[in-house]
């Protein structure tokens, strides 16, 4: 029987354990398929604190999870939750086909990011195209160069305004002819004059990958049907996250987005069940946030076992 099985190994799982290590609940972590989460995918983090210099996102898992590891976390590597009980106590979680019983459970499996799935995307990650501007802005092959940020929701425009502090223009590629974005974050990035909305227009392809770097964008123009294509050195993807969180629907509440629904800090609907980061997270989405939300949710899982 488990006190306290973390699920995911995100800032929020890595965190969560540390702090319920340290709170000698001896938690057992079951990293998932990618252990370390999304930011093993990045290069140079710059936006965690303490870090000065900026840390390789890698790095910084594996320095989270020794920290875990030396208060005494247990940690099951590479191994996938298959299905989770939480109708009756103690949970059951079941992890490469193995049943494994727990007094509680923090659920940080983290989102993915939503993918176009057209041609380029994928050879060209981390050569040019990305999902975060917050991460991956202010790297030197961005610099005074045009960019293209995809979409037209919040996440959209921050980016694009964002990455204004660094590009010579940024054209914002959205399918429709108006914003998903609220109307002050809309007003906001239609006013700047470095961001050029291109509307109607959806990418058909990445260009760039006999080149090995992005060099610009095929652009299909959603009502007339006509091409062009459009040069730049950058493709910053912000067309919205799916929660990894398809497992534990009919077992706690999900917004209709998929997000977990917290209550009271950490809580799920189920007592006993706790959730962290971006699985429970559709605004703020950074590794220090996830990273709190993880310590947040070992302090209240430590508190219910103890009551
Ligand atoms: P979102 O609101 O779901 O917007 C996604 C955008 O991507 C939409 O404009 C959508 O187009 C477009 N899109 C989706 N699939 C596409 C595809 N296959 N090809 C091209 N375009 C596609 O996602 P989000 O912007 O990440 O925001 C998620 C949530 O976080 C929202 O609730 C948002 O308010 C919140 N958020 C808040 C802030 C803030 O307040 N500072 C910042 C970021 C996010 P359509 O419009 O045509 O559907």
């Amino acid at each position: 029987m488990e006190n306290l099985v973390i699920i995911g190994s995100g800032p929020a799982g890595w965190t969560a354990a540390i702090y319920a290590a340290r709170a000698n609940l001896k938690p057992l972590l079951v990293t998932g398929q990618q252990p370390g989460g999304l930011l093993t995918t990045t290069t140079i983090v710059e936006n965690y604190p303490g870090f000065p210099q900026g840390i390789d996102g890698n790095d910084l898992m594996v320095a989270l999870q020794e920290q875990a590891k030396r208060f005494g976390t247990n940690v099951q590597y590479m191994s996938v939750v298959d299905s989770v009980d939480f109708s009756s106590r103690p949970f059951k979680i079941t992890v490469d086909g193995d049943v494994i019983e727990a007094k509680s459970v923090i659920i940080s499996v983290g989102a993915g990011h939503r993918h176009l799935g057209v041609p380029g995307e994928h050879e060209l990650e981390n050569k040019g195209v990305t999902y975060c501007a917050t991460c991956d802005g202010a790297l030197p092959i961005f610099r005074n160069k045009p960019l293209v940020v995809v979409g037209g929701g919040d996440s959209a425009c921050e980016e694009a305004t964002y990455l204004t502090n660094f590009a010579s223009e940024v054209y914002l590629v959205h399918r429709r002819d108006s914003l998903r974005a609220s109307q002050i974050m809309a007003d906001r990035t239609l006013a700047n004059p470095k961001i050029k909305p291109i509307w109607n227009a959806a990418v058909e392809e990445v260009l760039g990958q006999g080149e090995g770097k992005v060099t610009g964008v095929r652009l299909k123009d959603t009502v007339t049907g006509e091409t062009r294509n459009l040069d730049c050195a950058g493709v910053f993807i912000a067309i919205g996250h799916i929660p990894n969180t398809a497992l534990f629907k009919g077992q706690i509440d999900l917004d209709e987005a998929g997000y977990v629904q917290l209550k009271n800090g950490s809580r799920t609907n189920v007592e006993g069940v706790f959730a962290a980061g971006d699985c429970a997270d559709s605004v703020y989405r950074q590794a220090i946030t996830a990273a709190g939300m993880g310590c947040a949710a070992a302090i209240d899982a430590e508190r219910f076992l103890h009551s």
